[in-house]
């Protein structure tokens, strides 16, 4: 029980008066505020019971527990009150440095001294539309886009046009138009944001020319990129490509990375590569925010790379991820009906899986969810209700059964409503929604490699 200002206790917990009794009090940014599909989908995730296929976790459990304990105890010895000490905003030389070493691993050079440490790669997007962001400004996205982005967005009250993608990334020539169009409108975006590898949600990776017009054009144009590069390391096949930033000299590009998905989710440790003045208002607004990351985990950051054993163990993620990754498009072979589409991707931990049209992935996953199996619906990752036929499921967060029995369940749900359809409609699609089996190697052979966008819905 509370007490309320009457005087009298007050039962908890949320009702229609209590949000009238605070409507009145809350900045008029918090009426657009957004929650992302994943965050929301979480609290159901978390029962034991249910396979997730929602989350994008990195596998956690493969660090080894004795090395962690060692680790610590070694930043217990050597550094226990700086460890336990505020840091300066930007983050400690020695994790500056260790952060040089990991973006040279992707061929990337930067200086230390452009870095800025933060509290995971998503206090980048969040302190780059606090830099950038006045409300109504434009920022250009990938469709479909991040579904962590979008609470970000929304916050700083941003008008986000999403560009169409397809297997190699964004669509640059759609993005051309869409610059045309903007200026005819009289607006320049004030950022273009994308995730040119592994793309998440899509899988997709953006093509070595497609990063080079991409780049051309914001030197041309004077246009900011923000490069999300959280899966670069994570390339379980093909030819790594040359990051924007690298493409860009440090000009226009403002840089991504994470440690998150190469080491620990939980350190909340990531960081941004920028040009000097935007850099420095970015430290600004991070001095607002939490005026400086983690010590504790920075130490520990600064420990674990000083023992040199980050490379095979990167390593070992990513025969692991490959191994997930592959089961995943043996169960979609497997399981899924023959209308489905879904990306096959080279890295990174996400597969997008688009249905046929009758079903409606957010309706879907209240069924998947009885079933104890969750994924994200396609429509977390639009701004515009876009994605109702997709999804985005993960590879990367659970065992290779889980991930067969997640996706079989996913499938039998599917073929559930698509005879549901069928009887309502009278036009069960051909095949009765079961794949044959020389399709199925078809698709294995490149044809599931198309990304199939989602259609916009009759209604808008
Ligand atoms: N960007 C992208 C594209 C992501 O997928 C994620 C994590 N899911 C983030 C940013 C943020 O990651 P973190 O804050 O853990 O570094």
């Amino acid at each position: 029980m509370t007490d309320d200002l009457s005087g009298g206790p007050r039962p908890k917990g949320r009702s229609a008066r209590d949000l009238e009794r605070y409507a009145g009090l809350f900045a008029s940014r918090t009426r657009v505020m957004k929650s992302s599909a994943m965050r929301d989908l979480m609290a159901l995730t978390e029962r034991p019971e249910v396979i997730s296929l929602a989350g994008g976790l990195p596998d956690t459990s493969t660090f080894p527990a004795e090395d962690f304990a060692a680790i610590m105890a070694k930043v217990a010895v050597d550094s226990s009150a700086a460890a336990l000490q505020y840091g300066p905003t930007e983050g400690l030389g020695r994790v500056k440095d260790v952060i040089a070493h990991v973006m040279a691993a992707e061929g990337t050079k930067v200086d230390t001294g452009d870095v800025l440490v933060t509290t995971g790669g998503q206090q980048v997007i969040d302190l780059v539309c606090k830099t950038l962001l006045d409300p109504g400004d434009v920022v250009v996205a990938e469709a479909p886009t991040y579904p962590g982005a979008i609470p970000s967005f929304c916050a700083y009250q941003a008008d986000v046009v999403q560009v169409e993608m397809d297997d190699d990334g964004m669509r640059i020539d759609v993005l051309e138009e869409t610059l045309e169009r903007l200026d005819r409108e009289g607006r320049t975006p004030k950022f273009i944001y994308t995730i040119p590898s592994f793309q998440n949600p899509a899988g997709v990776t953006m093509s070595l020319e497609r990063r080079k017009r991409l780049v051309e054009i914001a030197h041309a144009r004077e246009l900011l990129v923000l490069e999300d590069n959280p899966y670069g390391l994570l390339r379980y096949e093909g030819e790594p490509l040359p990051t924007l930033r690298t493409l860009d000299g440090g000009e226009f590009v403002i840089y991504l990375g994470t440690f998150s998905k190469i080491l620990s989710a939980g350190l909340r440790l990531g960081w941004a590569v920028a040009p000097g003045p935007v850099l420095q208002k970015m430290n600004l607004g991070k001095q607002g925010a939490d005026l400086c990351s983690s010590s504790l985990t920075q130490y520990f950051v600064a420990q674990y790379f000083a023992e040199g054993r980050w490379e095979p163990y990167l390593a070992q993620l990513k025969q692991l991820y490959r191994r997930r990754r592959d089961v995943m498009l043996d169960a979609l072979a497997e399981h899924f009906p023959a209308e489905a589409t879904w990306t096959r991707p080279q890295g990174g931990l996400f597969v997008w899986a688009t249905l046929p049209d009758a079903i409606d992935t957010t309706d879907l996953l209240v069924r998947a969810l009885t079933r104890n199996v969750a994924f994200v619906p396609g429509r977390g990752a639009f701004m515009d209700g876009r994605g109702g036929a997709s999804m985005r499921i993960n590879f990367s967060g659970v065992p290779d059964d889980d991930i067969r029995e997640g996706v079989r369940r996913i499938g039998e749900v599917v073929a559930e409503q698509l005879e549901l359809f069928g009887s309502i409609s009278g036009t069960r699609p051909a095949g009765g929604g079961k794949r044959p089996q020389a399709e199925q190697r078809r698709d294995e052979a490149g044809m599931a490699d198309v990304l199939r966008l989602p259609r916009r819905r009759a209604n808008g």
